[in-house]
């Protein structure tokens, strides 16, 4: 990659920001595509993202993508945030059109477009059972509701997270439920749910267990774990083991990656081409 003044950047902001398989994916992409564009990944203190992202725009960078904090954080430091990206809680993509920052969230979608893929599942008229109630949490569980599902339940280990997202479910046709995260009360609802989304960050360590036995489980159940290192977490093995469908969080990443493409090139995503590159990345994939 030759980078020189001619080069149009965009990049990620992270903190920490190692191991990151977005730039692979959309170096890829652009390399496809024969752009001569170049993604970088920068370390961005929380208390520095403001100026970050008026320097990047002043420096002619035409779009950012952001992790947690700075994608909650970025509701407050940018000019116009989408609709949506507002309900779902945070942005993850910022597009710097003529001077004016834009901000999007492109998570929800690509939760979205990964059940149809994994699972050839729409979310219209399900019910879902979404484990978490952090900036993932959130956005899964509101667009959802926003996208027609019939039921969505929402866990978590602290309850008093949840209201945020019962108050914009409560604005829209689907039916919500607040539970406290313990086997106990899962057991309650997991027999009346067609989808359990992990949207905590419980399965990233080894050894790590939501302590949801394989009993909980059926075949008739889609589980997906956002959490993509490892490949399978202990709640998709124990799930597995029980006949149900599961699938992990790479085609989340996947997706949400090529909606941003979108917005940044106004191009349509060279799918195929990220997707190998991101197995390459993150699990060495060579195929
Ligand atoms: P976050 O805002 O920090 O939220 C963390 C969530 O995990 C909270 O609900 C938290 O519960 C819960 N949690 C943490 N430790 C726990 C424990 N020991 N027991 C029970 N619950 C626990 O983080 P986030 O951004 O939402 O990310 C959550 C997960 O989503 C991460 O694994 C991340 O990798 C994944 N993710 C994947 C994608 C993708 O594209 N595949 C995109 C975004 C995020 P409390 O509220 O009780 O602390």
């Amino acid at each position: 990659m030759n980078i020189d003044g001619s080069t149009t950047i965009v990049g990620i902001f992270g903190s920490p920001i190692k191991h990151t398989a977005s730039p692979a994916m959309h170096n890829a992409a652009f390399g496809a595509f024969e752009m001569n564009w170049a993604y970088l990944a920068f370390r961005v203190d929380p208390q520095n993202l403001r100026s970050a992202l008026r320097g990047a725009n002043d420096m002619g960078v035409i779009g950012i993508n952001l992790t947690i904090p700075h994608k909650i954080m970025a509701l407050d430091c940018i000019d116009d945030v989408d609709a949506e990206a507002r309900k779902l809680g945070a942005v993850n993509t910022v597009s710097m059109e003529k001077g004016k920052l834009r901000g999007f969230n492109t998570d929800g979608y690509g939760f979205l477009k990964a059940i149809k893929e994994d699972f050839n599942l729409s979310i219209k008229g399900k019910r879902v059972l979404v484990l978490g109630a952090g900036g993932a949490g959130r956005g899964i569980a509101v667009k959802c509701a926003l996208d027609g599902a019939a039921r969505v339940i929402v866990a978590n280990r602290t309850t008093a997270r949840i209201e945020p997202i019962a108050q914009e479910i409560r604005g829209t046709k689907t039916e919500f439920l607040a539970l406290k995260l313990a086997a106990e009360d899962i057991r309650k609802v997991i027999h009346e749910v067609d989808l359990v989304v992990n949207a905590t960050s419980v399965g990233l360590q080894e050894g790590d267990s939501l302590g949801l036995g394989a009993d909980l489980f059926s075949p008739r159940l889609h589980v997906y774990d956002t959490i993509y290192r490892p490949a399978e977490t202990e709640l998709l093995r124990v799930a597995e083991s029980a006949g149900a469908k599961v699938a992990n969080g790479l085609s989340m990443l996947l997706h949400q990656g090529a909606k941003a493409f979108e917005i940044w090139t106004k191009r349509k995503a060279p799918l195929a081409v990220m997707r190998r590159a991101l197995r390459a990345s993150v699990y060495g994939d060579k195929s």
